[in-house]
């Protein structure tokens, strides 16, 4: 099945890999949220575009879809169809969901062999599922730590927050088929790598071409969400562990700049491809 020209954004890795960046909608979160330490007089500059009158920013749910020899990966589900009004006006969630967005570019959920999580988290996992409750992948293995599945399932107060647990518990079962504990590669050159940080089990996804001119790309989920978050520093305070962000950023960063690799963010809206580049003891992201 071959993806029409509707796609947002696509790109050839080398080898026969190739990826294409799916927009399941927007969404809108708290600005002062997503820059957690960051006093106002640095960031309220970068938004001011984009800031409503209850001072939120335009979230992307940013997913990839991935075509290789040995098989197609989504990574990320977004929000879905199956929140309800209530949720949907307090997020100010527009669609497409996930389903029908790649129906958009030609493309069939039915052929998906691996869907990818970044994390739990409701605006990445909640397209598993079609408003009916059918499976909206019925091939597919999903796949997500397994630490990220015990935390969203159990009952810390603070951390479940931002879990869905009723839509979880719903495909537990489906989900506890694809765990995977640390570092995994799901098909030849796609790669999950754990990160911890924004939540317990919060993982990047690595995909790296072959032959002539290949060319890697990643997918830093929630640790990259926006431009601004390419300083390591520079933290959500929706990040469970924040140290753990700051640390891992910088590894990740080093290597991702080093190697020139294609950086994809999870949640900006109008220029999420790019690359970082170093900038003093930070980086930088430059959109392509
Ligand atoms: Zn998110």
């Amino acid at each position: 099945m071959a993806m029409n020209d509707a796609v947002d954004w696509a790109r050839d890795l080398g080898g026969g890999t190739r990826v294409a960046l799916i927009q399941a909608g927007t969404f809108r979160s708290d600005a002062g949220v997503l820059f957690g330490p960051v006093p106002w007089v640095l960031w309220g500059g970068l938004v001011n575009d984009e800031v409503d009158d209850k001072r939120r920013l335009l979230q992307a749910l940013n997913c990839l879809l991935i075509e290789t020899p040995a098989g197609r990966v989504l990574v990320e589900t977004g929000i879905g169809e199956r929140a309800d009004d209530k949720t949907r006006a307090m997020r100010v969630y527009e669609g497409p969901a996930i389903v029908p967005a790649l129906e958009t570019v030609g493309f069939s959920p039915d052929s998906v062999d691996v869907v990818a999580m970044s994390h739990l988290h409701f605006d990445h996992a909640g397209g598993l599922l079609r408003a009916d409750g059918a499976r909206a992948f019925p091939r597919a293995k999903i796949v997500a730590q397994r630490s990220e599945w015990v935390v969203a399932l159990g009952d810390n107060p603070r951390l479940v927050a931002s879990y869905v647990q009723p839509e979880l518990r719903l495909v537990r079962d489906w989900g506890a088929e694809g765990w995977v504990d640390g570092e995994k590669e799901l098909l030849p050159g796609i790669s999950v790598v754990p990160t911890g940080g924004h939540s317990t089990g919060h993982q990047a996804v690595i995909v790296r071409g072959s032959g002539d001119g290949a060319r890697t790309l990643a997918f830093f989920g929630d640790l990259l969400m926006r431009p601004w978050a390419a300083n390591p520093r520079w933290v959500t305070s929706f990040d469970d562990f924040p140290l753990d962000s700051v640390t891992r950023k910088a590894e990740l960063f080093a290597q991702a700049a080093d190697e020139d690799w294609i950086v994809v963010l999870s949640h900006e809206a109008t220029h999420p491809i790019g690359r970082l580049v170093r900038d003093r003891d930070r980086y930088r992201f430059e959109a392509t």
